[in-house]
């Protein structure tokens, strides 16, 4: 599956939400996870994040393969998201045109 990972931790632009076939995103007040046993790995989100933080989880580096589990375990314990929020606050600024489209 795909992993959310830290560089969502803060920002949490949900664009991977209005892309994912299948509902697989939960959410907190400090970011989204992937449902790993939703996820079918047809790899829409990690392109779209605007700060770069999906990646698959095969493809993790090691100083972030911890976020494999945090990912199991949080999205076991917070809502599904299915249509996008307004980034956080402390959220970068993107380039114009870019993050919010679609
Ligand atoms: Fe959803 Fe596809 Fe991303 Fe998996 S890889 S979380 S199915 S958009």
């Amino acid at each position: 599956p795909y992993v959310v990972t830290d560089l969502c931790s803060g920002c949490r632009y949900t664009e991977c939400v209005t892309v994912c076939p299948v509902e697989c995103f939960h959410v907190d007040e400090r970011m989204t996870y992937i449902d790993p046993d939703n996820c079918i790995d047809c790899g829409g989100c990690a392109p779209i994040c605007p700060v770069g933080a999906i990646q698959a989880d095969f493809l993790l580096p090691a100083d972030k393969q911890a976020w494999i589990g945090i990912n199991r375990e949080r999205a076991a314990l917070t809502p599904v998201l299915t249509q996008r929020l307004p980034p956080l606050p402390g959220a970068p600024a993107l380039p114009q045109g870019a993050g919010g489209g679609g």
